[in-house]
C-alpha cells in the first residue's frame, strides 16, 4: 500500500500546500513535525520561534484532525523520528516543501536525502514560493517569480486516509528546558495570517508607503506579514494574488481608491524581494557565514569590540534612535525595515563590527528570521556585497525625520523623558544644568556616546571606499552583479493584467524611491 509521510517543515498551514495537496492522492498518509535539537542548539534560535511555530502547531493539528489525518510533533533529529515512523506505520514516499534555510538545516536535508536513499523512500519536494532550486543563471528569474505566484493554488484535500501512529501533546517550553521570553508577540497560526492580511489590504495598506519609515507609524501601517510568512502559515501566493485583486479592484474605483491601490502596488513588490533576497543564500549558501565580496575578507574581522558590540546589543549606545529601536526589537520580536537597517548601520559604520555575530544577535530577537533574507540584508546594510552603495544612516537624522516629536524615543528610553525636544536626539549635547533639570545626567542615567559619530564614519568610509577602488575589488563585483543582482529591465510589474513598467503614483501622493533603491542589489 503506498503511503505518504507529509513532513511539515517551515510551511504550517493548510491552504495552498503543494505535499498535502499531493498526499491525497496517497492510499495512506501520515504528518509530522520535528521539533529538533539541532534547531534549538543553533545560533539563530530563539524561544519565541518555538513558542509561535507551537501556536501554528495547535490550529494545524486542529485542521488536519477534522480531515482525517493525525499530525505526530515529535521532538528528536529527524532521521531518528523517521525510523521511528517506520516501525509505527511505515511509509515509502516522503513528501515536503524545498526549504532554504541556515546550514544546519541544510545539513540535515543532506543527511535526510542520504537516508531516503538508503531506505528506498521516494523524496518528493515542492518549492514554496519563487526562490528557485539548482537557478544556473537569474537571468529570466522575475518572470518565473511572476508566473509561480501567478498559478492556481493548490486545493485543500476534504479528507486523507491517515494512519494511525502515536499522539502525544504538543510540549510546553518549560518541557524543553527553554527559558520564557519575555516577548509579547503577535498571534500565531494560519487564522491569525489570513486576518493580518486581510486587514491590511482592506484596511491598514493605503498609506504603506509613507507609513513604513517611521517606527511609530509602520507598526499598523506595513502589513505586519512577516512571522506568518517565515512559518508558512500563509503562503506567499495568497498574499501575492489577494493584493494583486484588491489593487485591479481599487484602480477602478475613485482617487481614493487608486490612492490606496499605489499603496498596495509598494508592498505587492516586497513580496517579490522576499524570493529576491532568499535566492541569494539557495544560490550560494556560504553567505551565511563569510562575505559576499571576498576583498572584504579581513576588513572588519580582527577588530571586533566586544564592549561595543553588548553595549549595541543592550541599547546602550548613547544614541538614542538606535536604542529605543533595539529595546523596541528586545520587547516585540519586531521592528521596521528602515529601522533594521539602521541598527545594522550603526553597528558596521559607527561600531566598525563585522555582521556575524550583530546577525546572529538579531536572527533571535527577529520573530520573523528568515535566513535568506536576513544573510543578505545584513551584508547589504554592512557594505561587503561590494557592489551596492554604502548606505550610512544617521541616527540623529532619522530621529529628527521620522521621530520628529520625540515619542518613540521618550516611549522606549525612560530616562530621557523629560530632555527637551530640542536635545533628545542628541543629549549628550545639553549643557549640565539642563540635564539636572531633565534628571537625566550623561553617563550616569543614560550613557554617553560609545563612539564619536563623525570620526567612526569618515574612518569606515575611508577604508570601505579605498578598498572598493583596488582592482580585484571591482573584478570581483561585476561577477557578483551577475549571479546575484536584480536584473532590474526584466521585472515585470506585479499585478496581472498590467502593463509590465514601473507603477506611477497618483498625483500628490508620496514615493518610496529610497526603499525601491534597496532592491538594486
Ligand atoms: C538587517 C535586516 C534584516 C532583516 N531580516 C529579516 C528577516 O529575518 N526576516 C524577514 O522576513 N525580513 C527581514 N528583513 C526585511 C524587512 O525588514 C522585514 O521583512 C519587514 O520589516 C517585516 O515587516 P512587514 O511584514 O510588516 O513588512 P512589509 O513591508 O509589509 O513587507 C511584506 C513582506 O515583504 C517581505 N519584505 C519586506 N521588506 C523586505 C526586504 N527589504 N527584503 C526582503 N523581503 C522583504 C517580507 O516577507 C515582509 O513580510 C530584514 C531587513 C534588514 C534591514
Amino acid at each position: 500500500m503506498a503511503t505518504a509521510l507529509v513532513w511539515f517543515k517551515r510551511d504550517l498551514r493548510i491552504h495552498d500546500h503543494a505535499p498535502l495537496a499531493a498526499a491525497a492522492a496517497f492510499e495512506r498518509v501520515l504528518a509530522v513535525y520535528v521539533i529538533e535539537p539541532a534547531w534549538l542548539a543553533s545560533p539563530e534560535f530563539d524561544p519565541q520561534h518555538l513558542e509561535f511555530a507551537l501556536g501554528c502547531l495547535v490550529e494545524l493539528r486542529a485542521g488536519l484532525a477534522a480531515r482525517g489525518l493525525p499530525l505526530a510533533v515529535r521532538v528528536g533529529e529527524v532521521r531518528a523520528v523517521f525510523d521511528e515512523l517506520q516501525r509505527e506505520a511505515g511509509f515509502d514516499h516522503l513528501l515536503s516543501h524545498e526549504e532554504t534555510g541556515p546550514g544546519w538545516s541544510y545539513a540535515r536535508d543532506r543527511a535526510v536525502a542520504d537516508w531516503c536513499r538508503a531506505r528506498g523512500v521516494a523524496w518528493d519536494e515542492f518549492p514554496q514560493h519563487g526562490v528557485v532550486r539548482r537557478l544556473l543563471r537569474r537571468t529570466g528569474w522575475a518572470a518565473r517569480w511572476q508566473q509561480r505566484m501567478d498559478t492556481a493554488e493548490h486545493p485543500i484535500p476534504a479528507a486523507f486516509r491517515g494512519a494511525t501512529v502515536a499522539l502525544a501533546d504538543l510540549p510546553t517550553l518549560a518541557d524543553l528546558s527553554l527559558a520564557p521570553h519575555g516577548r509579547s508577540l503577535q498571534p500565531a497560526g494560519e487564522r491569525a495570517g489570513l486576518a493580518v492580511l486581510d486587514s491590511f489590504l482592506a484596511e491598514r495598506g493605503g498609506p504603506y508607503r509613507r507609513a513604513i519609515s517611521s517606527p511609530l507609524t509602520a507598526e499598523s501601517g506595513s502589513s505586519r506579514l512577516s512571522p506568518y510568512l517565515a512559518f508558512g502559515a500563509l503562503s506567499l501566493r495568497r498574499a501575492h494574488q489577494a493584493s494583486a485583486a484588491e489593487i485591479r479592484c481599487r484602480r477602478a474605483g475613485d482617487a481614493a481608491d487608486r490612492a490606496f491601490a499605489y499603496g498596495l502596488a509598494g508592498f505587492s513588490s516586497r513580496l517579490r524581494w522576499h524570493c529576491h533576497f532568499m535566492q541569494k543564500l539557495e544560490s550560494e549558501p556560504e553567505i551565511e557565514f563569510r562575505n559576499f565580496s571576498r576583498a572584504h575578507d579581513g576588513l572588519r574581522e580582527p577588530h571586533f569590540d566586544r564592549a561595543r558590540f553588548d553595549a549595541w546589543c543592550a541599547g546602550q549606545t548613547g544614541y538614542p534612535m538606535v536604542d529605543a529601536c533595539m529595546l523596541q526589537l528586545r520587547a516585540t520580536g519586531w521592528l521596521n525595515f528602515r529601522m533594521r537597517a539602521m541598527l545594522v548601520s550603526f553597528a558596521a559604520y559607527h561600531l566598525w563590527l563585522h555582521w556575524r555575530e550583530p546577525g546572529l544577535f538579531l536572527a533571535r530577537q527577529f520573530l520573523d528570521f528568515e535566513a535568506g533574507i536576513h544573510w543578505s540584508q545584513m551584508q547589504m546594510q554592512s557594505g561587503t556585497t561590494g557592489i551596492n552603495t554604502l548606505r550610512v544612516y544617521s541616527p540623529t537624522k532619522q530621529a529628527l525625520d521620522h521621530d520628529p516629536e520625540g515619542v518613540y524615543i521618550r516611549r522606549w528610553i525612560p530616562a530621557l523623558a523629560r530632555v527637551p525636544l530640542g536635545y533628545l536626539a542628541r543629549p549628550w549635547t545639553m549643557p549640565v544644568e539642563i540635564q539636572r533639570a531633565a534628571g537625566c545626567m550623561i553617563g550616569r542615567d543614560y550613557p554617553a556616546p560609545v563612539v564619536d559619530e563623525a570620526t567612526s564614519v569618515k574612518a569606515a568610509k575611508n577604508a570601505l571606499y579605498g578598498l572598493r577602488r583596488q582592482t580585484a575589488a571591482r573584478e570581483e563585483a561585476a561577477a557578483i552583479v551577475d549571479k546575484h543582482g536584480s536584473r532590474k529591465s526584466g521585472l515585470p510589474n506585479t499585478t496581472p493584467g498590467q502593463p509590465a513598467q514601473r507603477t506611477r503614483p497618483p498625483r500628490g501622493v508620496d514615493t518610496d524611491g529610497v526603499q525601491r533603491e534597496l532592491f538594486d542589489f
